[in-house]
């Protein structure tokens, strides 16, 4: 019965203590690792793709893809100060980078803040505002912390309720956070072969997204319209990120009409 009890109170502990929730979003989340763990690993792993990947810069792209960063990164900031949580953005150090690659078709962001697009997306966006479209949803995976919930995730599939514990009692000898459960959390796919996020991390990602685009004054109408261009292109390969595990087309397309009124308004505002 007193072990029962403690299981219970553990559990309860479990769901409230190690929750946090998703801004803008009615969702709470499994958060056993604090960002101060998964950051430091997640900028050090960029750094490695940076090393290992042409680096563009000098170009009208290469300046797109900043500009369009730092001014919905700022539309981000300016929110959360509004809503008197700026302190939620303390750690993050957002960075904004073209990859010479015209066969991959893809952008990503790591845990922290951390973007990368590939030249190959670039003709899908078209212009800023297409570029818009997926920097919103990029920063949308960072501000909502899907790597993190990943990683908690593996974390507590792979070690169980008894690791959990040591970690909630402040206990030491819990196991160490596998390098690789982090790598995952990560979430750049392609050159890493890292596991894509899930149907529910991109629902989410393509609604915060679209949020965040039109706070920075980017038309929000055009998100329909890029992942049109998006399905037309995905006959070959499947980038990890953008298909793979996507909600189906219609699927995708029926949701942002549904969250398009929210978005309306605060690209009116922005205005
Ligand atoms: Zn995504």
């Amino acid at each position: 019965m007193r072990n029962i009890f403690s299981l219970l109170l553990l559990a309860l502990t479990f769901v409230f203590v190690k929750c946090s929730s998703v801004p803008l979003s009615d969702r709470s989340q499994l958060a056993l690792i604090n960002n101060d763990k998964i950051f430091p690993m997640s900028y050090e792993q960029y750094e490695q793709v940076k090393k290992e990947s042409k680096i563009i810069t000098g170009t009208e792209d290469a300046r797109t893809v900043k500009r369009v960063g730092t001014r919905i990164q700022r539309a981000v900031e300016q929110y959360f100060a509004d809503q008197g949580q700026s302190s939620y953005l303390n750690d993050y150090q957002w960075e904004f980078n073209l990859i010479d690659n015209d066969s991959t078709v893809n952008a990503w962001c790591m845990p922290g803040g951390k973007v990368a697009f590939y030249t190959g997306i670039m003709p899908i966006c078209q212009d800023e505002l297409g570029v818009a479209v997926v920097m919103g949803h990029e920063i949308a995976h960072a501000i909502a912390n899907h790597g993190r919930e990943r990683i908690s995730q593996q974390y507590a599939a792979q070690f169980g309720l008894s690791a959990v514990s040591i970690i909630l009692t402040g206990g030491s000898g819990g196991p160490s956070i596998p390098t690789e459960i982090i790598m995952q959390g990560a979430g750049a796919a392609t050159s890493l072969g890292i596991l894509a996020f899930s149907r529910k991390h991109e629902s989410e990602a393509d609604k915060l997204g679209l949020y965040f685009m039109a706070m920075a004054g980017y038309n929000p109408e055009e998100a329909p319209k890029f992942w049109e261009r998006m399905a037309a292109n995905s006959g070959g390969e499947a980038p990890p990120e953008f298909v793979s595990t996507h909600p189906s087309h219609d699927t995708r397309i029926a949701d942002l009409k549904a969250n398009m009124p929210k978005a309306m308004e605060y690209y009116r505002k922005s205005q």
